[in-house]
C-alpha cells in the first residue's frame, strides 16, 4: 500500500492520498477556513475524489465526514 502523500509520513494512504490522521487535520483546516480542497489538490497533498485510493464502501464514510459530503451530493 502507498504511503501518505505528506512528505516524511510513513502511514499508510486511507483518504485521497492521506493517511487518516492528516485528512482528519486537513478537514479541520478546511473547516477553519486555513485552506481549502482545491489548495492542497493544486498541492499535491490532496488526490482528487475518484482517484481510487480514498473510496469508502457506502455507510463507512459517514462517521469520517458528516459535514465534508456536502460538496459530493
Ligand atoms: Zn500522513
Amino acid at each position: 500500500m502507498d504511503k501518505c502523500v505528506y512528505t516524511g509520513c510513513d502511514n499508510s494512504r486511507r483518504t485521497r492520498g492521506l493517511c487518516h490522521g492528516h485528512y482528519q487535520v486537513l478537514r479541520t483546516y478546511i473547516r477553519q477556513g486555513k485552506t481549502t480542497e482545491a489548495e492542497q489538490e493544486q498541492k499535491g497533498l490532496l488526490m482528487s475524489k475518484g482517484t481510487g485510493q480514498g473510496r469508502v464502501p457506502a455507510g463507512h464514510g459517514d462517521f469520517l465526514d458528516p459535514d465534508a459530503t456536502g460538496d459530493a451530493k
